[in-house]
């Protein structure tokens, strides 16, 4: 006997149906069509090939599991969505903003570059937050950052192209760089961030054309590049005439209160191209990021954008041009920092309660990530599958290509309340696979 997948059937089904094959009707079942001679036949695109194609690669399995678990279980503790909770985001602020303009001014395109006074309003903010002197003409606004670093592998590189990133790093650019057909060379990171001994082998024996890094509370270790590091990396890449792109959506959540400034404000060569989001310090939703580069890029970049989507809408645009600019902005940061902070002290109280002995880390000063390592490895596949079970998400470590027995918990988007619950779930899931 040979079993056969009930999904396997109704698929079969579907696609005779709808090649015309068969016919269902209800209260008469399906039976095969009457095909009339001489009619002509029907042909229904194979729409499953065409799905398979194009130059995107899918989303790595995990991550589709973790959406898949968060959609049908909405109560599960989220520790793996890199994003901030509801009651950190400036949400009654963003709705009083909204509420005493008017949007309805200007409702045609706009310049692909970017709606001007955001980027005034940007010009400002850069130069008081992040100390970068940059202009209106070297920036472009973009749907997050996500959408800086594709256009950045789509219009600036060539499949084939090699470049370095850090080992483990952001795991949703890694499909990407492999979509965009890039060679991907990875240094490691350690406490001090990125390890930058093989980026000269890297240049003489691969000519990598650029070095990706997000130096501040990097997405998953939550490090910060030592301040050696960063003199040691500019000099390098200026030497060699190789571009950094740096990636910084983290740096304003330092919970110490330090400046922790980008590469790019002590970049005296101009290898730095910056890269900033509102996503990790106020709302992911509104899509907003922005990128400073030499005119010429923006420049070229903004051409591509009017082939892609002629540029972002302008009412999320001005939202976030008038909530840096308002009263809200420097409150909002500071009780964002402290509550990241609480938040991130209640996740390593439960695991230190939960889990002696068991689990390592390093305590970030920033950022939304906290980097584990389990001290006896266990297969990721069986410990996400278990976490479910017991109520929680985090994302594994093999997602950024490390070893087994590495995880990365986000504690931005988990209610406070719930912190401890999900860790003793956590705790339950990798106790019940070593009994
Ligand atoms: N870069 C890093 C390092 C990130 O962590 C993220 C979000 N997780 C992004 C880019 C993309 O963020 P967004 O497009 O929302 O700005």
């Amino acid at each position: 006997q040979i079993g056969v997948n009930r999904s396997t059937v109704v698929q079969a089904f579907a696609e005779l149906r709808s090649l015309g094959i068969i016919e269902s009707r209800s209260g008469s079942g399906t039976r095969v069509s009457q095909f009339k001679w001489g009619a002509s036949p029907k042909h229904t695109p194979n729409w499953n090939r065409y799905a398979q194609g194009g130059s995107f690669l899918p989303n790595l399995p995990f991550l589709r599991r973790i959406r898949e678990a968060l959609s049908q279980d909405p109560s599960l503790v989220d520790f793996a969505s890199g994003e901030l909770a509801a009651d950190l985001a400036p949400t009654s602020e963003i709705s009083e903003i909204m509420s005493s303009h008017q949007y309805a001014s200007y409702l045609g395109y706009d310049n692909p570059q970017g709606y001007i006074p955001l980027r005034q309003a940007l010009v400002r903010y850069l130069a008081e937050y992040r100390g970068l002197q940059a202009t209106e003409s070297s920036i472009l606004i973009t749907s997050g950052s996500q959408q800086s670093l594709f256009l950045i592998t789509q219009c600036l590189l060539s499949p084939g192209d090699a470049v370095a990133i850090e080992d483990p790093s952001y795991y949703y650019s890694l499909p990407m760089f492999q979509s965009a057909g890039l060679r991907i060379f990875r240094l490691p990171v350690d406490q001090d961030g990125m390890r930058l001994e093989e980026i000269r082998g890297l240049y003489k024996k691969h000519r990598i054309k650029m070095i990706f890094t997000n130096p501040n509370f990097q997405n998953p270790t939550g490090t910060l590049l030592a301040d050696e590091r960063r003199h040691q990396l500019l000099q390098t890449a200026s030497e060699l005439g190789l571009p950094i792109i740096e990636d910084d959506p983290y740096s304003l959540t330092d919970y110490e209160g330090l400046p922790r400034m980008p590469l790019k404000s002590i970049d005296t060569s101009g290898s730095v191209i910056y890269i900033g989001s509102f996503s990790k310090i106020a709302a992911s939703g509104l899509r907003i990021g922005w990128m400073v580069a030499p005119n010429s890029v923006v420049l070229r970049l903004a051409d591509a954008r009017q082939q892609m989507d002629f540029g972002l809408s302008v009412i999320p645009q001005q939202v976030a041009a008038q909530f840096l600019e308002s009263d809200f902005f420097e409150p909002h940061l500071s009780r964002l920092r402290t509550n990241l902070m609480y938040k991130r002290d209640l996740l390593i109280e439960a695991l230190r309660k939960e889990l002696p002995g068991e689990i390592q880390f390093h305590i970030p000063k920033g950022g939304h990530h906290l980097w584990c390592k389990l001290s006896e490895p266990v297969n990721d596949a069986k410990l996400l599958e278990a976490a479910i079970r017991n109520g929680v998400v985090f994302v594994p470590g093999s997602v950024y290509g490390s070893d087994a027995g590495f995880v990365r918990f986000t504690f931005a988007r988990a209610k406070s309340e719930c912190i401890g619950q999900g860790i003793a779930g956590f705790a339950r899931a990798l106790h019940s696979l070593r009994n």
